[in-house]
């Protein structure tokens, strides 16, 4: 019996052969399903000095959404397209590096499901932490793999797909003094919502100024922008996320005496509104994959080219981070007051 295709990893085959000398690329691990092992690939363009600011996109943990994976992947796409002729962008990637990681599920995504193989969703497998507050079977269960939101059973280790991604951001984003990381989803409500920390508890994160400086870059710079910047915890809270986990994880590195230089990590997670590609066309509730993708080809277009200018802001605002994202400790302390009025206040 032939192996099922499964057609982002042939699209992401294709990007890679086209990637010239700029790039370079691994296999984090593999995932057997049934008799086949599938890759789960990290690509890093640009400079190969790791103190150097870092974008990270991530696409695919979520099997289901596959519309992530492929947002993840038309851009990787105009970046390889860009690095053949493009010398702006060629110098700007010596500046502050791109890595990816476009499917970091390849058995869900094969298998159309949100968890991995072993019925295990991945953005609730961290350890979870003491100040967790779940919401109820959302926020995570250990109950049964055949329920969703299943975080894998007590004290076992992480799914290789979680412990891989965790392993490549701490490689690629730790010594960074600017780190900025987006993992594109969809499913949640009519808006583009960009979230930030935490998803466990609606207790403010350390690096609110931060957050808030760039969201008035965003506003800025792209004032028509369509996105809701706020905290993950402002809609359910749930145990077991990866960016929680691997903030705290840059935290105690730094508190752990490190060289004492500034380091900042923003993971960001943008979570594609798909209700509206529902609202626009209602039958699509009727399939499997209906409630978290654009069906119609033209929707899916717009979809795939909608967030390229995000991603190019974040790029520039990774490469340029002096402006905003050490603020001095005055202005630190009223960009954290505004931001706590912002999202906190309520
Ligand atoms: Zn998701």
């Amino acid at each position: 019996m032939s192996a099922p295709r499964l057609r982002e990893l042939e699209q992401l085959h294709d990007i890679l052969d086209r990637l010239g000398d700029e790039a370079r690329v691994e296999v984090l691990t593999r995932v057997e399903h049934r008799g086949q092992r599938l890759p789960v690939h990290g690509v890093v363009l640009g400079s190969t000095d790791r103190t150097l600011p870092t974008l990270a996109l991530v696409g695919g943990v979520h099997g289901l959404e596959r519309i992530g994976a492929q947002v993840v992947l038309a851009y990787l796409h105009t970046l390889v397209e860009l690095l053949r002729w493009d010398e702006v962008m060629q110098r700007s990637l010596e500046r502050a590096r791109i890595v990816f990681v476009p499917l970091v599920n390849p058995v869900g995504t094969l298998l159309r499901t949100r968890a991995n193989g072993a019925g295990v969703d991945l953005m609730r497998n961290a350890p979870p932490h003491p100040d967790g507050r779940a919401s109820f079977l959302v926020g995570g269960q250990q109950l049964s793999p055949r329920l969703p939101w299943y975080m894998g059973a007590p004290e076992t280790p992480m799914q290789r797909e979680s412990e891989a991604l965790c392993r490549f951001i701490e490689r690629e984003l730790f010594e960074a003094p600017l780190a900025i990381a987006i993992d594109v989803h969809s499913g949640f409500g009519f808006e583009d919502r960009l979230w930030f920390p935490y998803a466990r508890t609606r207790r403010p994160f350390p690096n609110l100024a931060e957050i808030y400086a760039l969201e008035r870059l965003l506003d800025e710079t792209l004032p028509n922008h369509v996105y809701r910047l706020e905290p993950q915890a402002r809609n359910y809270t749930v145990h077991g996320d990866l960016w929680d986990y691997l903030h705290d994880r840059h935290a105690d590195r730094l508190a752990d005496g490190g060289d004492g230089a500034a380091r900042v990590f923003l993971p960001l997670t943008l979570e594609m509104g798909s209700w509206l590609w529902l609202r626009k066309n209602p039958r699509q509730a009727f399939s499997v994959l209906g409630g978290f993708n654009p069906m119609k080809p033209h929707r899916l277009r717009r979809t795939l080219r909608r967030h390229l200018p995000l991603f190019d802001f974040l790029h520039r605002a990774t490469a340029s981070p002096r402006r905003w994202a050490f603020p001095e400790p005055p202005v630190r302390e009223r960009l954290t007051a505004a931001a706590f009025e912002r999202w906190y206040a309520d």
